[in-house]
């Protein structure tokens, strides 16, 4: 069973605080792992924000805690406290990550303008998201980044197109299946899509199944498949804070069945573009989350 664990760093606490306690659960446990951090300002406040108006929100806020999940720094950041920048408040974390053997991507620049807006931004705003991403990447890691993923597994034509003329090796934006070449108006782009394969934790966790932690293991053990790719995607601000020995059990479960862990990376370069199926990217909702996410068609 190979296993990759894409980690999504959102915000400027899951960074400060949720990244450096995955390292050492990861370093404890001798397994690898893919970084994509947000490179630009933390608005996670202004998110929160929108998540109350929607109907049904509230509620799941109460039963996942989110005072708690997020801290109230985090929760007021970008509304009536200032935005804190998130990987350019600490460059060494990310140089000292990569220096330790794991893959540090870039998740967009402002997460939640991206989020939210990646369809009123225009070509010259998604274009400049992605140059301020990349630029704020090379001025930490003193090199191109050579893979995105996506804020909220959102994007659009426009981005995919722009994002595919950067030339990078891989980008993994999508929910979906296994490895495959988009289809974009017709067109079938270069860069190899690696999309997200299970539901994440927080979609699952306020599940009314799904009340305690060893349910809740059971059920991802059933999810990941011995026979393909399982991308995991696991966010800073949750395995990294409150639900890191959850992590922790799942990981070590996961090795006593025979896990192998792999980089996005190391995957994206065992793939033969040619030999990948080309799929359209559709838009679809997932249980547990609020709005659309972008996944791999048929
Ligand atoms: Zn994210």
């Amino acid at each position: 069973m190979e296993v990759a664990l894409k980690v999504d760093v959102d915000t400027h606490q899951g960074l400060a605080e949720g990244l450096p306690r995955l390292r050492r659960v990861l370093e404890r446990e001798r397994v690898t792992a893919s970084f994509y951090v947000a490179m630009g300002p933390d608005n996670s406040g202004r998110a929160i924000l929108r998540v109350f108006r929607n109907r049904g929100f509230l509620k799941k806020m109460f039963r996942t805690n989110a005072v708690s999940m997020y801290g109230l720094r985090t929760i007021l950041s970008g509304t009536i406290l200032p935005a804190r920048p998130i990987a350019l408040a600490f460059p060494n974390l990310l140089r000292e990550l990569k220096a330790a053997g794991f893959e540090v991507a870039v998740h967009g620049y402002d997460h939640v303008l991206w989020q939210d807006h990646i369809d009123s931004l225009g070509e010259r705003g998604i274009r400049a998201e992605l140059n301020d991403a990349f630029e704020a990447y090379r001025s930490i890691m003193a090199e191109s980044p050579r893979a995105f993923a996506a804020p909220g597994w959102r994007t659009n034509a426009v981005a995919l197109r722009a994002l595919d003329e950067m030339g990078l090796n891989y980008r993994s934006d999508t929910r979906g299946r296994a490895p495959f070449r988009c289809m974009v108006d017709g067109r079938v782009l270069t860069t190899p899509e690696i999309p997200s394969t299970l539901p994440t934790l927080d979609e699952v966790m306020g599940r009314a199944d799904l009340r305690d932690n060893a349910a809740l293991l059971r059920f991802y053990l059933d999810q990941f498949k011995a026979d393909q790719l399982n991308v995991h995607t696991i966010h800073a601000e949750t395995e990294g804070m409150g639900q890191l020995e959850n992590f922790a059990a799942l990981v070590g479960a996961l090795k006593e069945r025979g896990a192998r862990f792999v980089r996005m990376d190391a995957v994206a370069s065992g793939l033969n573009p040619a030999e990948l199926p080309v799929c359209p990217v559709v838009r679809t909702e997932v249980p547990g989350r609020a709005g659309w996410v972008a996944a791999q068609g048929s």
